[in-house]
């Protein structure tokens, strides 16, 4: 199964993230086999968006969390929390937050267990800056990254470990990693992760610069298990043309 995580980042409000949540429901009407389709909203829209989605098969994710239940972390928001709003899924340590916020992969593990412990997905975001790429240092930064992030991770029967491959250089850019450098960034994040999970419990996604154009030619990958999109998933256009890539895909895999 194919999945979709439209990471709407700090770009609505609640009053536009109802609405968004519901165009983006009706760009998987009438359509039998679906991909995994997983929002994540800001936290203050959470619990309206769930209103939304419920019921429909769309799954709920949030774009951070802290790694603790409950106590004095001001600002912070706990799994448990999220859990309250039906959430399912969480983005760890995107790469605005390490850059931007301070997030470092000490702080990336930690979530990572918790999500684990409290029972949500995460979905670990990893990727090389330019200069990094350039340098011939991406896979060596990636690997580091995940190993870092998947510390003292033991997955139970039931736990599910997303990884997204985000190269930072393509994030917003308009301009995403070529189909070979993300297909081979897959392979050795899958290898790294062979001995923490078997294969139907881990999946590697693609995100930078995906849309409506571009994501049929990652998602028909079977190295690739998804993509991660933010700018084009807050336009409903662009969003409609990767749901659509993404059933076609799925249509084609159970034929
Ligand atoms: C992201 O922020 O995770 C992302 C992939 O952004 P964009 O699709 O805009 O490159």
């Amino acid at each position: 199964m194919k999945t979709i995580i439209a990471n709407w980042k700090m770009n609505v409000g609640v009053r536009e993230s109802v609405a968004l949540a519901r165009a983006t429901l009706l760009t998987l009407r009438g359509r039998k086999q679906v991909p995994e389709l997983v929002i994540c909203p800001p936290f203050v829209a959470l619990c309206e968006v769930h209103k939304v989605v419920a019921r429909s098969g769309v799954s709920l994710g949030a774009q951070d969390v802290f790694w603790k239940d409950s106590g004095a972390f001001t600002g912070e928001i706990s799994g448990r929390m999220l859990a309250e709003f039906g959430t399912t899924h969480v983005l760890i340590g995107h790469s605005e937050r390490r850059a931007h916020l301070g997030e470092t992969d000490a702080m990336v593990n930690l979530k990572v267990l918790y999500a684990l412990e409290v029972g949500l997905i995460p979905v670990v975001c990893v990727g090389e800056t330019r200069a990094q790429k350039e340098a011939g240092d991406a896979h060596k930064v990636v690997r580091d990254q995940l190993v870092c992030a998947c510390a003292s991770v033991r997955l139970r029967s039931r736990d599910r470990l997303y990884v997204a491959y985000e190269p930072i250089w393509a994030i917003g850019a308009g301009e995403a990693c070529t189909l070979g450098d993300a297909l081979e960034m897959h392979t050795m994040i899958r290898s790294v992760l062979s001995k923490l999970c078997s294969a139907d419990q881990l999946k590697v996604l693609y995100g930078g610069s995906v849309d409506g154009e571009n994501a049929h030619g990652f998602l028909r990958e079977r190295e690739v298990d998804g993509v991660l999109v933010g700018g084009a998933s807050v336009k409903i256009n662009q969003f409609k043309g990767v749901v659509e890539a993404a059933c076609e895909v799925v249509v084609a895999q159970a034929s």
